[in-house]
């Protein structure tokens, strides 16, 4: 299987058969601006010692500071975190985001820590990162078993280290300590109105729609809850530990309790199925929110959902592209459909450097406006160049960022032949 980055590098290579970028953008994006590589040593609670490599990459920072999450994860190397980066570049340039791409990561399986190990691990990591990161530099984030509390002891930390309370060099945070309403739930809300606004332009009804959500965690279950409320029959469920699923639709709440009580949506009354069934059902649509590559060349001829809403990053593997689109398998992309996180970040970065916060319902306005926007854009531009939604996402994203690189100059603005 080709490395994480030369499938994303795949993707930029379909939209730029559709628009012509300089040389100078196309090279700056071949590969990351700058990636850090550290060991963060954590105390354990026996007393053990024992270091854990950690990441930090800016991926582009020609739209803005470097933007986007850390996660904490077993599987989280240097390919991809510089993935993770560099889509993040796409998302926030797709949005209109004043950000660049940036991520980080500890290779870690954090649910084997107790509480007290996982607060010095999210501190030493701040400890490690702190020259790297900053509000106008580089700007964390939440992202997979990272939450506002392990935002809260890294802004904490960066605090300590400074001696200065610094609210924008964080977001994700709780909204005790700077962060903004509606954050936590940003990212479902997002993959929603995306849905939303693309189920009208479909001219189809939510009513007999069936959706599998696979993944449970923050943004999978806020989005399966946001589909049922709507009307739409949420069959499938799962997450790591397996899946459930009832051809009438599910009852969330008894779910999400299996979750808390059991550990596992598939602990819920119910048909269980696995995680490689749930990819494989027949719905109409499904939408990934957990990790990398749950769709490849495998298994992409099985895919029976009509509609994927990536709300993972990077779910659908670039080898599974032509399959699914042979197959008439529309997808809305992670670049787009899970934009929503960024997004309120954004609003959250904008009211800690305001120091003016703002109720819950103008943050869900102003997102619900940006991804419709967004969304419509994306949509027309596929409909104009009869391409799929992402390769439209991507020539959206590469266009806004060949305007700002032209716009600090470029190499015919530096040409001394006037050609
Ligand atoms: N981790 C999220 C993502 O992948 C959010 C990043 C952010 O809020 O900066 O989009």
């Amino acid at each position: 299987m080709p490395s994480l980055f030369d499938g994303a590098s795949a993707r930029i290579e379909a939209a730029l058969a559709h628009i012509e970028i300089s040389d100078d953008i196309a090279q700056q994006l071949a590969q990351p601006d700058t990636a850090l590589k550290v060991s963060v040593p954590l105390r354990h609670d026996d007393g053990a010692m024992k270091l854990y490599p950690g990441y930090r990459v800016r991926y582009d920072t020609t739209l803005g500071p470097a933007k986007g999450g850390i996660r904490f994860h077993p599987d989280v190397n240097a390919d991809e975190v510089s993935t993770l980066a560099f889509w993040m570049t796409m998302k926030c340039a797709v949005l209109g985001l004043p950000f660049g791409g940036g991520k980080g990561g500890i290779a870690i399986d954090p649910k084997q820590l107790s509480p007290a190990e996982l607060e010095r691990l999210s501190r030493a990591y701040i400890d490690k990162v702190a020259d790297f990161i900053g509000p106008d530099s580089d700007i964390p984030a939440p992202d997979v078993n990272t939450n506002p509390r392990v935002m809260g002891w890294m802004m904490d930390q960066y605090r300590i280290i400074n001696r200065a309370e610094v609210r924008d060099v964080i977001t994700g945070k709780p909204v005790e300590m700077g962060g903004s309403a509606g954050r936590t739930t940003a990212t479902g809300d997002g993959a929603f109105h995306t849905l939303t606004t693309l189920m009208k332009r479909w001219e189809r009804e939510p009513d007999g729609t069936t959706v599998a959500v696979q993944g449970f965690g923050n943004a999978g279950a806020r989005f399966a809850r946001l589909c049922a409320e709507a009307g739409y029959t949420v069959v499938a469920v799962s997450d790591s530990g397996g899946g459930i699923y009832n051809a009438d639709g599910l009852d969330l709440d008894a779910i999400a309790k299996a979750k808390e009580t059991d550990g596992s949506v598939s602990a819920a009354d119910g048909q269980t199925l696995s995680n490689d069934e749930i990819v494989e059902l027949e719905v109409d649509i499904l939408a990934p929110a957990a990790l990398e590559n749950v769709i490849t060349a495998d298994n992409a001829d099985r895919v029976r959902a009509g509609v994927i809403v990536e709300i993972a990053n990077g779910p659908v593997a670039s080898e599974a592209d032509r399959t699914l689109e042979d197959n008439g398998v529309q997808v809305v992309p992670d670049i787009l459909a899970n934009a929503g996180g960024v997004t309120v970040s954004y609003f959250e970065w904008v009211q800690n450097r305001q120091a003016w916060y703002w109720a819950a319902d103008t943050v869900a306005e102003r997102l619900q406006s940006r991804m419709v926007e967004a969304t419509e854009a994306v949509a027309e531009r596929a409909e104009t160049l009869e391409v799929g939604y992402r390769t439209a996402a991507y020539v959206i994203a590469l266009e806004k960022l060949e305007a700002a690189a032209k716009a600090r100059g470029t190499s015919a603005f530096f040409r001394t032949d006037n050609g």
